[in-house]
């Protein structure tokens, strides 16, 4: 491609003529606005980054083509009868997305837009532009999930309340209420907050996961950090127990910080890890909230703008993310991108409040 483009730059050079290049950059210029409009580009750019074709469904190699529909290549799975062609199940699949759209989408997820302004930009409606950022969100947790943390490892976790924004009043499982800095009608840490187990290792990998509600637990260590982390030297944490009993059973070089204490007598602390939280908290409170339903997906979105900043040059940064996501599946449709499932019962969350919609009076 670098050659093309040098042999072609050699022949518009050859001008000597102001008004004969304007009118090549011109004529240039219209090439590419089609170019950007048309659904090849699309297809030709997933082609590009797929270095292997397999089935959407079982993920066999083993295909046919099976004839073209709209210009486009259909495919026939040989193992599980499923036909596909380039697009499905990618964020391009029913959607009339083209290519400058999707460059605008990405702009304004890194720069953190709100939807509005983003629905604004690409000339699409609000409801269209929320599908499409959770789409684009939804391809990160595969890409962050490759990255495994190693050596020496900080952990701890992150406490926010539950938040039902986008949730249907029939659907509310207690009394909506004011905002508030605290959130909770319960103090410190009960089972009406969200716990969030996290970690940094030394070269700045790093996971955030969804682990429950309450405070957190072995079993939750073992969901959510366990699969995270190869590989490690040593594994700072803070004096809770759970940590202790995992250790032993894993064989972890474990070192625990006294609460109320910075460091140990060997200098181990959690200093990245809590500046990563007051990174975090910095992140969430552009969004003014964010639903527990979609909370992991702005999760995944901090960990890779993370990625992004610290390891890709500022002009490559879109191009980066266009590329990792074009091929990668998402489940979310404009369908179902509000009863997104949620991992907890919220109605057994707050049973003790004893809500029930039908009876209240306003
Ligand atoms: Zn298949």
């Amino acid at each position: 491609m670098a050659d093309q483009s040098r042999i072609f730059f050699g022949t518009i050079m050859k001008y000597s003529n102001v008004d004969e290049l304007r009118e090549v950059i011109k004529e240039l210029n219209r090439e590419l606005e089609l170019l950007e409009k048309s659904k090849k580009a699309i297809c030709n750019m997933v082609l590009n980054e797929k270095q292997v074709l397999y089935c959407p469904k079982c993920g066999s190699i083993n295909i046919n083509k099976n004839g073209k529909y709209n210009g486009r290549q259909n495919y026939l799975c040989k193992d599980c009868n499923r036909k596909f062609n380039d697009l499905t199940n990618t964020i391009f699949h029913h959607t009339h997305l083209t290519y400058k759209q999707l460059e605008q989408a990405i702009g304004c997820v890194i720069n953190l837009f709100p939807i509005r302004k983003m629905a604004k930009i690409l000339k699409i409606s609000t409801k269209t532009a929320f599908t499409l950022r959770h789409k684009i969100i939804s391809c990160l947790k595969s890409i962050n999930s490759s990255f495994k943390l190693h050596g020496n490892i900080e952990l701890d976790e992150y406490y926010l309340s539950i938040n039902l924004k986008g949730t249907r009043p029939k659907n509310m499982p207690r009394f909506s209420k004011k905002r508030t800095s605290h959130g909770s009608r319960k103090r410190g840490i009960s089972n009406h907050k969200v716990c969030v187990t996290s970690g940094i290792d030394e070269n700045d990998n790093m996971f955030f996961e969804v682990a429950g509600t309450s405070s957190v637990t072995k079993e939750m260590i073992k969901n959510t950090v366990i699969p995270r982390i190869s590989d490690f030297k040593k594994i700072i944490t803070d004096c809770k127990s759970s940590y202790e009993d995992i250790a032993i059973r894993n064989n972890w070089n474990l070192k625990q910080i006294k609460s109320g204490a910075y460091t140990d007598d060997e200098n181990n602390n959690l200093a990245n890890i809590n500046s990563l939280h007051q990174q975090l908290t910095l992140y969430l409170s552009n969004f003014r909230g964010v639903s527990t339903k979609h909370l992991q997906e702005y999760l995944d979105l901090f960990c890779f703008l993370k990625y992004l900043n610290w390891t890709i040059e500022y002009d490559d940064q879109l191009k980066e993310f266009k590329n990792k996501i074009c091929t990668k599946n998402t489940t979310i449709t404009y369908k179902n991108v509000c009863n997104n499932y949620s991992i907890f019962d919220f109605d057994k969350i707050y049973a003790d409040y004893n809500f029930y919609p039908s009876k209240t009076t306003t």
